[in-house]
């Protein structure tokens, strides 16, 4: 743990405190490329009416956006929180490096914002889940899968 790193993690810490004075959820996001900020973000969700928008969410998108590439290998991530199922698989699919929080996702579930029910969801047979789901029509899917496959223009990642 270095000093920028505190300093990054203080950074996403004073974004989720901003964030509340403005009505938004207490959570803010940096990301961080050879020890400089490429992007910054809060929970946006009750503001933009979107509940997708999550601090590391908006953060991944401007960083991916900058630096022109959905790769965002060499990159870090620093959060007031530890993230969420979404989240955590969105920093994934990013290839971030590594993950700094400060905040555990048991403070978070102690002001309600409980995601491990989502935790138990996803390791749950899906007739067994809260949400119903149904498979159909896989057949007619895999076609795309195949030109996939096939395809000359693709770009793998
Ligand atoms: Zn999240």
């Amino acid at each position: 743990m270095s000093e920028k790193d505190l300093m990054f993690v203080r950074r996403a810490i004073e974004l989720s405190l901003e964030n509340v004075k403005r009505g938004g959820g207490p959570f803010g996001a940096v990301v961080t490329k050879n020890g400089k900020v490429i992007s910054e973000s809060c929970n946006q969700v009750t503001l933009t009416n979107d509940p997708t928008a999550h601090a590391e969410i908006g953060a991944i998108r401007e960083a991916a956006r900058k630096l022109n590439t959905f790769d965002l290998s060499g990159c870090s991530i620093y959060i007031s929180c530890e993230p969420c199922p979404m989240c955590f698989g969105a920093i994934y699919w990013a290839r971030i490096d590594k993950v700094f929080f400060a905040g555990t996702r048991f403070d978070a579930e102690n002001i309600g914002f409980d995601d491990s029910f989502i935790y138990e969801e996803i390791s749950r047979p899906i007739q067994e889940r809260k949400i119903e789901f149904k498979q159909l029509l896989r057949e007619e899917a895999l076609e795309a899968f195949r030109a996939w496959e096939k395809s000359e223009n693709k770009v793998e990642y």
